[in-house]
């Protein structure tokens, strides 16, 4: 999924657990952690994929674990739906070919992708996958655009018919 497709879904989730401004900023910036986390591995050559570490589901477990089990950080709780909604749109996304590779370091990583880098771009663009991620977009930029719940603005956590 682009990090467009991920944006969308954290905002639709934001705005369906009626996050405020504060909490919908972190949940979007988390859309971007678990690439923030891969591809730097996978450009220095660490890993053999950009999908390892920050997208395995074994991470996500430990951070929600300590998020959840450590007051300090409770105000970060925020971060998982968009952390995690990464991961799960990434792996739907992938299925079944680059599985393993959410289940680092339990199963063996595969590379990703096998094809030049915009030849694969080129090609999910044009595959079922890609014209499905557009939904969340639209969807998106409906509750953006009708519902005026931005994280920009001073959102309000009941963003449904205040104004009316
Ligand atoms: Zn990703």
């Amino acid at each position: 999924m682009t990090p467009l497709g991920h944006l969308a879904l954290a905002l639709i989730i934001g705005r369906t657990l009626k996050y405020n401004t504060t909490a919908l900023r972190l949940c979007l910036l988390a859309t971007f952690l678990p690439d923030i986390i891969d591809k730097p591995l996978f450009a220095i050559g660490v890993s053999i994929t950009g999908h390892t570490i920050g997208h395995s589901v074994l991470t996500f477990s430990v951070i929600s674990i300590l998020l959840i089990s450590i007051s300090r950080l409770r105000f970060l709780i925020p971060i998982l739906p968009g952390y995690g909604s990464h991961i799960i749109a990434d792996l739907i996304v992938a299925y079944p070919k680059f599985l393993t590779n959410y289940f680092w370091p339990i199963l063996p990583q595969r590379p990703t992708p096998d094809d030049p880098v915009i030849q694969y771009w080129i090609d999910y663009a044009t595959s079922i996958t890609g014209i499905i991620e557009f939904i969340p977009v639209i969807i998106a930029l409906w509750i953006i655009i009708v519902d005026r719940y931005t994280p920009l603005a001073d959102t309000k956590t009941e963003p449904s018919d205040t104004n009316s």
